[in-house]
């Protein structure tokens, strides 16, 4: 692993301020390989180095995966002048970590954000070449019908021109509002609200349910996050 401050390590980790963990230091808390670390500022590599905190070791992590039920109102960017962003829900403990988030939602679409400073992984769920399947709920002005699911498998026309891959559709309620769910492999702007747009509909609400292998914890109110377990990270891999 790459060498690091040891004052920022112990911040980063949730040991409390920069000021905080000089104190600790200076204080004799904190060992590294088993010898008392004087200088706040000595570089060590939390990877392979062992840390001890009054005598404990302590679990070093260098990558967080959180779960966000994104509630509508907030956008999908790190920040903004104007408006509340997805980070703005995160606690102080995790945004050390520095998490992006990984594909983006629209400011009234709910449900299945993930946020993470893993560039890979990142990088792999929203690479268009991989075709990761990303599940939604949706509440459709007008009545979805057989001939939907047909275009959808086949793929639309959106307004600029794109043809879509084939998506799958599956109507659980067809009514003046109809409730869907639709699983499409791509994820160009706006693509749920363009595909049935593109049908001559409108969505009326859309909340993400998964993407790949991971699932929204229903438990999560919008606004409510948790880290991933570690099974769940693996599935992502
Ligand atoms: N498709 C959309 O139109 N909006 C989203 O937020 C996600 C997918």
């Amino acid at each position: 692993g790459e060498l690091q401050r040891l004052d920022k390590v112990l911040a980063n980790l949730g040991y409390g301020s920069r000021k905080d963990v000089k104190k600790m230091i200076k204080n004799g808390a904190v060992e590294i390989e088993d010898i008392v670390a004087v200088d706040p500022e000595i570089k060590i590599d939390p990877e392979t180095q062992t840390i001890k905190v009054n005598g404990r070791k302590i679990e070093y992590r260098k990558y967080i995966y959180l779960m966000l039920n994104k509630p509508q109102g907030v956008i999908t960017a790190t920040e903004d002048r104007r408006l509340h962003t997805v980070l703005d829900l995160i606690d102080e403990e995790y945004l050390k970590f520095e998490p992006s988030p990984v594909g983006r939602l629209d400011k009234d679409t709910e449900g299945l954000l993930l946020l993470t400073n893993d560039g890979m992984l990142n990088h792999n769920l929203t690479s268009p070449r991989k075709n990761i399947d990303k599940e939604y709920y949706a509440e459709i002005s007008g009545r979805v019908g057989v001939k939907d699911i047909e275009d959808f498998n086949r793929g639309v026309l959106l307004d600029d021109g794109y043809k879509t891959m084939p998506a799958d559709l599956k109507i659980l309620e067809e009514s003046e509002v109809s409730k869907v769910i639709i699983t499409i492999k791509e994820g160009k702007y706006h693509q749920v609200k363009r595909m049935f747009e593109a049908v001559g509909k409108k969505v009326i609400y859309l909340k993400r349910l998964s993407m790949g292998n991971l699932k929204l914890d229903e438990n999560l109110r919008p606004g409510e996050y948790r880290e991933l377990t570690e099974q769940e990270i693996e599935g992502l891999k």
